[in-house]
């Protein structure tokens, strides 16, 4: 097992999905208790790491292409018909891909357990980590960097690569320097920041989304225009990263993880509530 390799980090994936499970609605709460194995008491952030550990075991290897978009070097943007496919050409297979595959499952959640050709549970466990994916914005870069993973650099003063530094080093640099490394302080401040701080009046329309499986393209648009924006910018190979760009860098990481946990929950809430025509719906 290699986790975080190529992942937005354990803990960036453990908030995004507390953020979420926090803004369910009743029925989606209860879906989503049913759908998790008993050992995890009812906690969907307890694996929604669970989709790297099993990337590379035979059994999911397929699967491996679905946590990341390359786009063209350069382009700073993302088209779903050029970008979105695995090293072989294989459309579909990438994280925008794998968010509507299994966005689509789910919604056949209500119609019980007759269709059996779906793994719902696996289903919930691949959405809820691949929403926190697309979300990081070096999960969605350029093709020959491998999102930044070829990029190395410092970090203060220890060795990294700038895919690393989004995934994982920001988060921890934060919580290390403003929360006593304490994550469950820094998960409260970041939901702090959208129930009535300074990204209150933006949640609405994080939430915007016509069609649910279009919407993920947004995402990636986000993503790919972040990391041209702020991720690639500064950080050449040989480099050394450090208060400035960790400074500047800090807040938009901090939103992202937000942006996916309210977007994951407006997902669930959708696929799983009441509402007829749940799937096209507006908001
Ligand atoms: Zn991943």
């Amino acid at each position: 097992m290699a986790p975080g390799a190529l992942a937005w980090s354990k803990e960036g994936h453990i908030m995004t999905c507390q953020i979420a499970q926090a803004l369910l609605e009743p029925e989606a709460a209860e879906a989503v208790r049913n759908l998790l194995p008993d050992y995890v008491n009812g906690d969907l952030s307890a694996l929604c790491t669970w989709p790297d550990q099993i990337r590379h075991w035979y059994k999911y290897r397929w699967t491996s292409s679905l946590h990341f978009i390359d786009t063209p070097d350069e382009a700073c943007t993302f088209d779903y018909s050029r970008d979105c496919h695995d090293p072989h050409g294989l459309q579909d297979m990438c994280v925008a891909g794998a968010i509507k595959n299994f966005t689509s499952q789910l919604s056949h959640y209500g119609e019980g357990s007759s269709d059996r050709r779906y793994n719902l549970t696996e289903a919930l466990l691949f959405l809820s980590h691949f929403m926190g994916d697309i979300h990081q914005p070096l999960h969605v870069g350029f093709t020959s960097d491998e999102g930044g993973n070829t990029i190395e650099l410092h970090w203060f003063r220890h060795k990294s690569n700038l895919h690393h530094v989004w995934d994982r080093e920001i988060i921890l640099t934060a919580a290390a320097d403003f929360y006593t490394k304490d994550m469950d302080l820094l998960l409260e401040d970041i939901k702090g920041n959208f129930t009535d701080g300074v990204w209150a009046d933006d949640v609405s329309s994080w939430k915007e989304c016509n069609d649910l499986l279009t919407c993920p393209n947004k995402y990636a648009s986000e993503s790919i225009s972040i990391a041209c924006k702020w991720g690639y910018k500064g950080a050449k190979p040989g480099s050394t990263l450090a208060d400035e760009y960790f400074n500047s860098r800090m807040p938009i990481a901090m939103k992202r993880i937000a942006q996916g946990g309210v977007r994951l929950s407006m997902i669930l809430n959708r696929v799983f509530g009441h509402t007829h025509g749940k799937m096209s719906a507006a908001t």
